[in-house]
């Protein structure tokens, strides 16, 4: 019998739920850590049974009985996106796991590197759960309230696995889950603000672009019925000017959730807008040139999920996100970490000759610019090339449809230089060419050529 359809399991993961969801609101950080270590030594045993895993436990000289807690986490070696290519498909999982029950799902395309791995049931379910925590913690429930989720349903993503490919089919949660509407993020906004407005639901969670989109189509006439109680924005980084924008439109207010295909959902903003970890299904560690990195600095992040028996992601260093960690506690009284802020990817970033790098968090904010004081959505997509410290190239795509409204092309044009050379300085030449479409195909949507081995790091900005 299929794990997925066992009545048994159905079981486990209810018990699991009323347990989970609001586990950092009743413990203390002592239990906590009692609680961490003993996911984590089972999480090490697990990936033991693991090729890829065993073979660089061996390697590095550690068994996994080395491992009694998150304080010897450092003992084993961190994974990389090339060690989980390598051994795809039957080193990446488990040898006691049948690969039939387990779903394939891949890191999103648009970057150039898909990086496929394996989740199972209760990865899925515990990712729903992971978002019914951040809907408890607005009063919301997906039993009560109606929740529209708009979603990456290209059919290699996570969320596909998750939701057409993993929970719909294999249970009939269409009574379940009546109050949610799933929508797709890769439709025309046009589109999906009519769904929304139809469906008038109380809370919505999207990516930032799209929800930049909304906010722009809702101030311009659309979607009157549409007054959430809530937006939750994820998936990149949402600047303080456009998240006011989005607020001000729609009447409500935004709070940020941050998740990784490889782990699920890795944090959320409580109410009092501290931004906490949910370190229970999680924990992340940052560094930075190879130490651990202070409280308030910014670093690379690593990662262990604890629960799941697809591909373990213990240690694994290619969510590739630049993150400042947070000392202390949020008033709110939830147990875990917290973080200061996430500033986005370092393999989308520009490099300065001063030794600054500029992450999304930067460069986000000259696009959203273009939504809140341009008002508009012409530019369909854009392509960044660094080509050296001086040159930098951006390859526009204009909408069509929208050629002939106003602001002209030019003026979005000269918008997006300037705000280039606002960041970059004003001696970096900044080129704009009109595309029909960007190649994503040779490498993300942010190319920068500097020789990043002999380039010293010397902020974040
Ligand atoms: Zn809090």
């Amino acid at each position: 019998m299929n794990p997925f359809y066992n009545p048994v399991f159905l079981g486990k993961i209810l018990k699991r739920y009323l347990v989970d969801v609001d586990r950092l609101d009743r413990i203390n950080e002592e239990s906590l850590h009692r609680f961490q270590d003993t996911r984590l030594r089972k999480l090490v045993r697990f990936a033991d049974t693991v090729p890829l895993y065993h073979e660089k436990f061996q390697t590095a000289g550690v068994s996994p009985s080395d491992i009694k807690g998150i304080d010897d986490l450092h003992r084993l070696p961190c994974v990389t996106k090339e060690d989980l290519k390598r051994h795809y498909p039957e080193g990446i999982i488990s040898r006691r796991v049948r690969k039939d029950s387990l779903i394939e799902v891949s890191t999103s395309g648009t970057t150039g590197k898909v990086l496929p791995l394996y989740v199972d049931l209760l990865d899925i379910v515990m990712g729903l759960f992971a978002y019914m925590r951040t809907l408890h913690e607005y009063d919301l429930n997906i039993w009560n309230d109606r929740i529209t989720i708009i979603g990456d349903f290209a059919p290699h993503t996570a969320e596909s696995g998750y939701v057409t490919r993993g929970v719909q089919p294999r249970f009939n949660l269409t009574g379940l889950f009546k109050n949610v509407q799933w929508l797709n993020t890769n439709d025309d906004p046009k589109k999906v603000i009519a769904a929304i407005n139809e469906f008038q639901p109380v809370f919505i969670g999207g990516y930032v672009g799209m929800l930049g989109h909304l906010a722009l189509l809702k101030e311009t006439g659309f979607g009157d019925n549409i007054s959430p109680r809530y937006i939750a924005a994820t998936g990149s980084v949402l600047d303080s000017f456009l998240k006011s924008y989005i607020e001000k439109t729609f009447q409500t207010k935004v709070f940020e959730v941050y998740g990784a295909t490889e782990s699920g959902l890795i944090g959320f903003q409580c109410k009092q807008g501290s931004y906490h970890l949910m370190s229970d299904l999680v924990y992340a560690e940052f560094y930075k040139n190879g130490t651990p990195i202070e409280s308030d600095d910014a670093g690379e992040m690593i990662l262990t999920k604890f629960h799941g028996s697809g591909t373990p992601i213990l240690r694994y260093n290619a969510i590739n996100d630049i993150v400042a960690p947070l000392q202390g506690s949020c008033s709110c009284g939830k147990a875990g970490s917290l973080i200061k802020k996430v500033y986005g990817r370092n393999d989308l970033a520009l490099y300065r000759s001063d030794g600054t790098v500029l992450l999304p968090s930067t460069f986000s904010e000259i696009y959203s610019k273009l939504l809140y004081e341009l008002r508009t959505n012409k530019v369909r997509n854009t392509k960044i090339i660094q080509h050296d410290f001086s040159n930098l190239e951006i390859q526009v795509v204009i909408d069509d449809t929208l050629r002939a409204s106003s602001p002209s092309d030019e003026e979005i044009y000269g918008f997006l230089r300037k705000g280039f050379q606002g960041k970059m300085g004003s001696d970096v030449t900044v080129t704009i060419k009109e595309v029909s479409s960007v190649d994503t195909s040779q490498g993300p949507r942010i190319v920068s050529l500097i020789d990043k081995k002999n380039y010293t790091i010397k902020r974040y900005m």
